[in-house]
């Protein structure tokens, strides 16, 4: 197994085949092998700087049906609210002042939301923060749309693919979704000339390790700037509220595979990754990952902001969040920097 494990980071690709091996038979030595070959290569090209990114959930109202998902169309049970441009401005500034250069407006598929009123909340973040990046994360769009957001000043575009295979992405999501439009995008995003993020969620309903096995070859052939993955929790409310939540040491695992692969990727340890395991997080920046992602969102909205179970970080202002993750970071070597952190991938 460790020559699989060789063979990826020195040629920087496996075959389907291959990857599913190295998947189905981990144990926790090769696991260690692999975490500790993954910190090699992170560290060359990131060192242990760890990047934040100021999270600003801003609309749970959403027209989409994704089953996995907490804030889908068809759960009546979810309080909806948005933030006008006044709150997320100062979200921005309270973000500022706390050392974040990058702001990342994620956010459902909210018809309120037009490209108008996008272009105008991104250009104003422009003006107000020229030094900082703005990351959209607010789903599927024509390109035309893409454009005018990039226009207008923002940078990066984050938008997992949520898993590779069609008949797996047809299990998830509602007909009306397809695994092709949403690919569809990211190549839109990255012609545009974004910084790209993508990803899955690990353990969703259905998946097996073939399905993650193309997952990495997907990441492979699109060579995204970013690659967010984080374990699938169940919402209470979704068609999938009995199904087992991913496991966070898979995720660990596939977090590394993907720090080998693309070894100058930017790669957070995400609140999923943090929610499923207490340390999962720092477990996250040890297996290879450089970057967090604290919510700056008021206080007051964040526990409608609920795609899953138990989310973390739900009553803490923005402030502790950073101090609280600051202190997690030093404690096991790394250092939360004040930094754009533009991928160098
Ligand atoms: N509407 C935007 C933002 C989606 S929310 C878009 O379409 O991209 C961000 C991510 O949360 C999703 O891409 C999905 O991978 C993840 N997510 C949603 N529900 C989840 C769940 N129950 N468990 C774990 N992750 C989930």
């Amino acid at each position: 197994m460790k020559e699989l494990i060789n063979k990826l980071r020195d040629i920087g690709t496996l075959t389907k085949e291959e990857y599913i091996v190295l998947i189905e038979n981990r144990t926790p030595e090769l696991s260690q092998y692999l975490f500790a070959n993954a910190r090699r290569i992170r560290e060359l090209h990131y060192g242990t700087d760890v990047y934040i990114r100021g999270l600003i959930e801003f609309t749970n109202y959403c027209k989409n049906d994704c089953l996995y998902c907490g804030i889908r169309r068809s759960n009546m049970n979810a309080v909806r609210y948005r933030l006008d441009k006044k709150d997320i401005l100062a979200c921005c500034e309270a973000g500022y002042t706390l050392g974040f250069r990058t702001f990342v407006l994620q956010g459902g598929e909210d018809g309120y939301f037009t490209d108008d009123r996008i272009t105008s909340i991104v250009s104003d973040i422009r003006r107000h923060f020229p030094d900082c990046a703005i990351t959209l994360s607010i789903g599927e769009k024509s390109y035309a749309s893409y454009k005018r957001f990039f226009d207008a000043g923002a940078d990066r575009y984050l938008l997992r693919h949520e898993t590779y295979n069609c008949e797996h992405y047809a299990k998830l999501h509602p007909t009306n979704l397809t695994a092709e439009a949403r690919r569809q995008c990211l190549y839109d995003l990255k012609d545009i000339g974004y910084q790209v993020g993508t990803g899955f969620m690990v353990g969703s309903p259905y998946q097996t390790a073939e399905h993650l096995a193309e997952d990495m070859l997907f990441l492979e052939k699109l060579n995204p700037q970013m690659v967010g993955i984080g374990p699938f929790i169940p919402h209470h409310d979704t068609c999938f509220s009995r199904f087992p939540a991913g496991s966070s040491e898979l995720t660990l695992f596939m977090l590394a595979l993907i720090r080998l692969l693309l070894p100058k990727v930017l790669l957070p340890a995400t609140t999923a990754l943090g929610t499923a395991a207490p340390n999962g997080r720092e477990l996250g920046i040890l297996a290879g990952a450089n970057v967090v992602m604290p919510n700056l969102s008021p206080v007051n909205v964040r526990k409608n902001y609920t795609l899953y179970d138990n989310k973390i970080c739900m009553d803490a202002e923005a402030a502790e969040c950073r101090s609280d993750l600051e202190k997690r970071m030093q404690a096991i070597g790394y250092q939360v920097v004040t930094a754009r952190g533009d991928s160098l991938n």
